[in-house]
């Protein structure tokens, strides 16, 4: 799927859009806008029914049904976004459609349960016709402007968020190019891909991370001479060796097979670098891990938890990649330690990486001697910290958590 040549950037709309560089305007986020530049959509929430929307300008509400355009005027306050049986009303109005799109006037920023975003906003009625979607639709580089600091602290040094903005444009743009056209968004503004916060994510510093990189991207060459886009992951400490995303996603990609990380140790503060046990009880890991693998099942109480690979690498530093589980009727299942790791504890607060070990005390699962935080999988975000602080620019931090990738700018 991902080694498709649709997803490469065709030289043809590469010559196109740096031909036309520099001559959008700028946003008032203070990122540059450009023609052609991919829209993304975000997904805000997916599960609401009501909502508080702000927006200090007029606006148009489309109908994405019928193509119907209304004109609204400027409010003063807030107004109510409500699902109907028959529609989305929006304060008194009702709007017989599954998908509204509401358009501030001149880019105005708008609120949406209070928190601010720049674009458009679009509500989308779900297939159970009982909740709605919220979707931001926002130029790229205006969105890496609401992630960059939400994924790393605005203060690290400069060429350390350069590197995070040009990883992030990059995850951002595959993922969008790989699942987008399946659904009606590119991504979630969660951890489940990166965190966009919106406006109140935009500091200075951030933004001239993404305005110094503008439209660069990391692609790695193929065989066919064609340089695809990679999901560029990140991860905020590795311990001490990123690991191959096979292990950890099941894709393979030739810049994300795993380096050797000196760096991380050096800057990353010792509660995060190290982990304190933690421990699970086996009735509430036995109900999450069925919870996500309902096939998993047919093993009733889950009693053992057993290593099977171990990656080992030449500096000590150890990950499990998979792990056997025993259950009560002595049925047996393999899940990667990624998979169980986020089945226990989706937020990854407590097992904060799959470099431990894992033992059992009376009715529990513990883990133990933990080292690193977040999967691990292609850039260290403290490694990239600490290479920036050695004076490291962006380029060298991204070639070296990044091998065989090269930048490509989009316009
Ligand atoms: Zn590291």
């Amino acid at each position: 799927m991902k080694h498709e040549a649709k997803f490469a950037i065709p030289p043809a709309v590469g010559l196109l859009l740096l031909l036309t560089a520099g001559w959008g305007p700028i946003s008032q986020a203070g990122i540059n806008n450009h023609i052609g530049e991919p829209v993304i959509r975000v997904l805000l929430d997916k599960q609401i029914s009501t909502a508080s929307l702000k927006i200090n300008s007029s606006y148009k509400l489309i109908s994405r049904d019928s193509a119907e355009v209304f004109n609204a005027k400027k409010t003063k306050g807030t107004i109510q976004i409500k699902l109907s049986q028959n529609g989305i009303n929006i304060g008194e109005q009702l709007f017989k459609t599954k998908c509204l799109l509401i358009e501030p006037r001149s880019n105005t920023p708008f609120a949406i349960n209070k928190q601010s975003y720049r674009g458009s906003c679009e509500l989308v009625i779900n297939d159970d016709g009982k909740t709605m979607s919220i979707i931001n639709n926002v130029a790229l580089e205006t969105y890496l402007a609401g992630v960059v600091s939400a994924e790393m602290p605005s203060y690290w040094d400069k060429e350390a968020l350069r590197a995070q903005a040009i990883a992030a444009r990059t995850y951002c743009l595959y993922i969008k190019s790989n699942f987008g056209k399946k659904r009606n968004w590119d991504v979630m503004a969660t951890q489940a891909n990166q965190v966009y916060k919106g406006i109140v994510a935009e500091t200075l510093r951030t933004n001239d991370a993404v305005k110094s990189t503008d439209g660069m991207v990391l692609c790695c060459k193929q065989d066919s001479g064609t340089c695809e886009y990679f999901p560029a992951y990140y991860s905020s400490v590795c311990g001490g060796h990123t690991e191959d995303t096979k292990n950890i996603f099941g894709d393979s990609f030739s810049p994300l097979a795993g380096v050797p990380c000196p760096y991380c140790s050096e800057t990353a503060r010792l509660s995060l670098f190290f982990w304190p046990m933690a421990k699970f009880d086996k009735n509430y890991v036995t109900e999450q891990i069925i919870k996500r693998y309902p096939k998993l099942k047919d093993l009733e109480k889950i009693e053992n938890i057993e290593p099977i690979k171990v990656n080992t690498y030449a500096n000590g530093f150890k990950r499990i990649i998979t792990v056997k589980l025993t259950g009560s009727s002595g049925k047996t299942g393999i899940l990667r330690a990624e998979d169980l790791r986020l089945a226990i504890d989706p937020t990854g607060a407590k097992i904060q990486s799959t470099s431990c070990t894992i033992s059992r005390s009376g009715d529990e699962f513990l883990f133990v001697s933990g080292r690193g935080f977040g999967h691990g999988a292609g850039l260290c975000q403290y490694g990239a910290r600490q290479m920036a602080r050695e004076g490291k620019k962006a380029q060298e931090i991204l070639n070296y958590y990044y091998p065989h990738s090269r930048i490509k700018t989009l316009y």
